[in-house]
């Protein structure tokens, strides 16, 4: 599959049918040795520069798929062409309408607060009436650093064996948690999707679709959580055009490497 190499992050150039079509094999398949999706963006570029943790847990991922349209703007801008974007939030649902009606698909649901994971199963259920949630998990926060919740957490997945497993437990928590436990995760795909879970609940609303495909979806998410994003959109807005132009000075002159 064809890659571009971009700060660091090797994406696959997907377009969303051929990353859902993929996706449609990977669940076919009998083999449940658990592959994960992450789905970079902005944040996750500028994050990924300090943090080892994720670029490990992006450079084992099955697939990378390009989350923001900046992303995808920037990797034309500097020759290095990326389809489209594929957003998590888009990739789910379109995943699940891509389920033929004379097959299923098993989904068990890790994180957002609790209930909302369970609304968001009745309203898949309603919508896509051959996807089953198999399980259910809003784990508390810090779940992560505690050894008998992650066991607790890993047993429930095994005894569900889902097709599918969705994590929306935001970056770098989703991807560090898939990398670290893959091999103990029994499933056949894990997709790094962060507040995906939320949206098919209903309890964040995404962005109008004008504001989606202006690129603009991150500034109706700060509108809406201001508190929580607007330091980190500030950061971005500050290293990330560093990150571009470090690029293309790399571009020109491949044996220069200089950091931010
Ligand atoms: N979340 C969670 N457990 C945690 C931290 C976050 O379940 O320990 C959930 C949170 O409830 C929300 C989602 O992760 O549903 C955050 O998704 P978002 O894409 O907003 O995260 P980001 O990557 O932007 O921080």
């Amino acid at each position: 599959m064809l890659r571009r190499d971009l700060f660091g992050i090797s994406i696959h150039a997907l377009s969303m049918g051929q990353a859902v079509e993929h996706l449609l094999c990977r669940v076919r398949e009998a083999e449940f040795s658990c592959r994960y999706v992450v789905t970079p963006n902005v944040d996750h570029a500028v994050l990924l520069q300090s943090h080892g943790g994720l670029r490990d847990a992006y450079r084992d991922a099955e697939l990378v798929l390009a989350d923001g349209h900046p992303l995808v703007w920037v990797s034309r801008l500097l020759g290095r062409p990326l389809p489209e974007r594929v957003a998590g939030s888009d990739l789910v649902p379109s995943l699940f309408s891509a389920i033929p009606p004379n097959e299923s698909l098993r989904i068990f649901l890790l994180g957002a607060a609790p209930g909302v994971a369970q609304r968001a199963a009745e309203n898949i259920s309603r919508q896509w009436t051959n996807v089953q949630t198999v399980g259910i998990d809003s784990p508390p926060i810090g779940f992560e650093k505690n050894p008998a919740e992650n066991e607790r957490i890993l047993a429930q997945i095994a005894l569900a064996k889902p097709d599918v497993l969705i994590l929306g437990l935001g970056a770098p928590k989703q991807e560090c948690w898939i990398h670290q436990h893959r091999d103990r995760v029994i499933a056949k795909t894990a997709l790094c999707v962060g507040a995906t879970i939320d949206f098919l609940a209903g309890e964040k609303k995404r962005a109008p679709l004008w504001m989606q495909h202006s690129g603009l979806e991150w500034a109706y998410r700060m509108s809406s959580e201001p508190k929580r994003l607007a330091k980190r959109y500030a950061k971005d807005a500050w290293i990330f055009p560093q990150l571009v132009w470090q690029q293309w000075l790399n571009q020109r002159n491949p044996s220069r490497q200089a950091s931010p």
